[in-house]
């Protein structure tokens, strides 16, 4: 098969990928922080890396690639989520309701995630079944002179690793001038940062030759990397956001803890995403979960189609523009690929994907298909077209429009009569039909939710 290139973040250009080892093709994402709904931009890296792995699998075999993606379920947004819903009287334990709050959130992630069709990684560790594994990494680290502890904190040493800044390509001094770095009495220099910090008693807290305490966030994806893929593995993923200084403290921890191995090789970083041209904000507006998305009535497979139509080292802009378009597309293919068996993948589809995953050339290249089993085995690399992920093409296009007028006739009439049960009962019908009903004093919204079934829509008298 054609070779891979990537683009390595590291050595700033494309190179050919060569496993360390090609019956064991070793793949890291940085995962959730899991206290919250996943918004769009957390689930790009996610699709991303989805088609990389596709592609890693194609070529080296199913059982030659080994993913892993972490959730980080030890945070201070989760002991405020928890602590919250304590205060406002929910039965149970803080740690209980920070494990139901951890729990709940996984659930959706996965919910979520399986939406955009992304397929589940290999493994899916979570921090807190890793705290001794960071333990003994902070413990190797303090002993090599790389670390300290003070007041019952442990900092990394920035200053001890000579390499630190390679990935961002900035000196430290340029990194300190730039940063929003925090100074601290049990800091020897400002650049150091927590690998484990002090708990109070009425947060989540670990015995440790330290104290009692927690463990910084970086070092969580050095120490389980390293327990389940190694000194020395192949690919580093996550959004650019993490280059520094998340990644960049993870290479010097993973570094100067296993100076034998050389921590990950190939370093890739997806581009931020944007709505309508604008960065996503809650005070703009224009925040959207991937579930507000699919609420919305828009199928994961139209999402994962948009996302994937621009290269991941570029900044994506979602649009509703974009979104109607791609699903125009999917639905006359999913049209000419119905009943049809897939045959083998494009090699026009291949090369593009090898060539640093151009995503958007591999789409140009679906359109250039004319075989209807070709198409389907092809769009299959990029996780599109399969079988599982179709229901919604099958039904038609969602106009409500006619049934939104209607409704508001007879609320306008019951406003009238004071005799709400014809609304009532409508609204009951467009519910039973998978339709989210939204009312308000501006007018009746309806909108097709991810189990709209056009068949079951109430008669128009
Ligand atoms: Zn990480």
């Amino acid at each position: 098969m054609t070779e891979i290139r990537l683009h390595n973040t590291l050595s700033r250009r494309k190179e050919v990928f060569e496993p360390i080892d090609a019956t064991n093709v070793r793949l890291y994402l940085c995962g959730p922080t899991v206290y919250d709904r996943a918004h769009l931009g957390n689930a790009r890296p996610v699709v991303v890396i989805d088609v990389l792995y596709r592609l890693l699998r194609l070529k080296y075999g199913v059982g030659a690639v080994t993913y892993v993606r972490n959730f980080t379920d030890v945070d201070d947004k989760i002991n405020a989520t928890a602590l919250a819903r304590k205060e406002a009287g929910a039965p149970g334990t803080l740690e209980e309701l920070i494990r139901a709050r951890t729990e709940e959130t996984i659930g959706w992630y996965h919910a979520d995630m399986d939406a955009l069709g992304a397929l589940r990684p290999d493994l899916e560790p979570r921090a807190t079944d890793f705290i001794g594994a960071m333990i003994a990494m902070i413990e190797e680290l303090i002993a090599k002179g790389h670390a300290y502890a003070k007041d019952g904190h442990v900092l990394f040493r920035v200053r001890s690793y000579t390499r630190y800044g390679a990935l961002s390509g900035r000196s430290v001094d340029d990194m300190i001038a730039g940063a929003r770095v925090e100074v601290a009495p049990f800091k020897e220099d400002p650049m150091d940062f927590v690998l484990w910090k002090p708990s109070d008693a009425d947060l989540p807290g670990w015995e440790s030759p330290w104290g009692r305490g927690r463990p910084g966030w970086h070092i969580e994806c050095s120490a389980m990397s390293y327990e389940l893929l190694g000194a020395s593995f192949d690919i580093h993923a996550g959004g650019i956001d993490l280059q520094f200084p998340h990644h960049e403290n993870e290479i010097a921890q993973s570094c100067c803890a296993h100076p034998e191995g050389g921590f990950a090789r190939y370093w890739l970083h997806n581009e931020m995403l944007q709505v309508e041209g604008k960065k996503m904000s809650k005070s703009l507006g224009n925040f959207f979960t991937v579930r507000d998305l699919l609420g919305q009535g828009i199928p994961g497979e139209v999402i994962r189609f948009v996302f994937l139509q621009t290269h991941y080292g570029k900044p994506m802009d979602w649009t509703a523009e974009k979104a109607a378009q791609a699903e125009a597309t999917l639905r006359k293919w999913r049209a000419a690929v119905a009943g049809v068996a897939a045959s083998a993948p494009a090699q026009a589809v291949i090369e593009a994907l090898s060539d640093d995953l151009n995503t958007a050339g591999a789409i140009a290249a679906l359109h250039a298909i004319k075989d209807p089993a070709e198409l389907k085995a092809s769009a299959a690399l990029l996780g599109l077209l399969e079988d599982g992920m179709g229901a919604w093409a099958a039904a038609p296009g969602a106009d409500l429009s006619a049934h939104a007028a209607a409704l508001a006739d007879l609320r306008a009439r019951a406003m009238a009569s004071k005799d709400f049960a014809p609304v009532d009962a409508m609204k009951a019908a467009l519910i039973a039909a998978g339709v989210e009903v939204r009312m308000s004093k501006a007018g009746v919204e309806l909108l097709a939710g991810p189990g709209f079934d056009a068949a079951k829509l109430p008669a128009l008298g």
